[in-house]
């Protein structure tokens, strides 16, 4: 099917949309929440326990473990792996590959394209297609993964977070990798790499083991750290990265103009490596720093400017004060 097939499968005909009275669009459309800043209580309950299940198992797992299945060698090595791993996310597939947030060396740029790898979000040039169809379509038809696209009644915007969660990877139609990542397809050594992206996989699964049976010298040690470093660690990473597209997409403040719902989200903010921040995203996209605003944690940001400074990355787009301004919300 062509791209243009795909975009009129998505179309308004087959998602009614409760509210169709255009004003009444237009007025929800300046805020992140439904019905403006006030927030429904079935909403928020809704909200909640989508947030708040899969990471009370997590945690409550952790102290049933502690002592025979967990230890701080499986800690560190969950830990590293996650931060390393997010970064190569952020810093590499979403702000460089997708953006042109900065320019890289050829080493670099490379070095970027294999650790967002090993994040084990798929391979780069399909990770870019989509996330760039996001942005062209965000919250429209074409969205691939828009929390809106059932409409606005709580059953809708619950089936809709769960679309926008995951439910979009399911579908059998993907983005064009030659409409959207041409410049990423046109280079032979970044096609490559994301063929091999099994290969990425197996290390990313296979290194904490090998680090936790080295450290521990038992199997026992090999097992946990992979239990905790590989697939707790891929799993928490995979929520927190969709809960980007999910619920950055249905809640948050929104200090700048875009024209989606998306927001800035604090709670995220750490885990997610300063991409919760979605608002000020999507009102600048190839902005290098997301938390611009005092007090926002944005550690790719950091990173990128540490990059800098040793002169691995050159021609960063930083936000200044006058570019911040303008895109204020009125
Ligand atoms: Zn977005
Ligand atoms: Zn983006």
């Amino acid at each position: 099917m062509t791209i243009q097939a795909d975009e009129a499968r998505s179309g308004a005909a087959e998602l009614p949309d409760p509210s169709s009275d255009p004003s009444a669009d237009a007025a929800t459309r300046l805020s992140a929440t439904r019905g403006g800043e006030e927030q429904g209580l079935a909403e928020r309950v809704a909200l909640a326990l989508f947030i708040l299940v899969p990471f009370t198992a997590l945690l409550a797992a952790v102290p049933v473990a502690w002592g025979w299945g967990l230890g701080w060698t499986d800690v560190a090595v969950t830990v590293a792996m996650y931060f390393l791993t997010c970064h190569g996310i952020t810093v590499g597939y979403h702000r460089y590959f997708t953006h042109g947030a900065f320019k890289a060396p050829r080493p670099m740029r490379l070095a970027l394209a294999v650790v967002g790898s090993l994040a084990v979000e798929g391979p780069l040039v399909r990770w870019v297609a989509d996330h760039r169809k996001h942005h062209r379509f965000s919250d429209k038809d074409g969205d691939p993964h828009s929390p809106w696209r059932y409409g606005e009644s709580v059953p809708a915007l619950i089936k809709g977070l769960w679309w926008a969660h995951m439910g979009w990877m399911f579908d059998e139609e993907q983005t064009s990798q030659l409409k959207y990542a041409p410049d990423l397809v046109g280079d032979p050594t970044l096609r490559r790499i994301s063929r091999l992206f099994w290969l990425w996989t197996t290390i990313s699964l296979l290194l904490p083991a090998l680090v936790g049976g080295l450290v521990s010298l038992s199997w026992e040690g090999a097992l946990s750290a992979f239990f905790w470093g590989s697939l707790v660690r891929v799993a928490l990473l995979h929520h927190v990265t969709w809960s980007i597209n999910s619920i950055c997409h249905a809640v948050g403040r929104r200090p700048f103009r875009s024209r989606d719902r998306s927001g800035n989200v604090w709670w995220l903010a750490v885990l997610s490596c300063g991409e919760s921040w979605h608002n000020l995203h999507h009102a600048d996209p190839t902005a290098a720093r997301h938390g611009v605003l005092r007090g926002q944690i944005d550690s790719s940001a950091r990173l990128i400017r540490w990059f800098e400074l040793a002169g691995w990355v050159r021609d960063v787009r930083w936000p200044d004060a006058e570019r911040i301004a303008a895109r204020r919300a009125a």
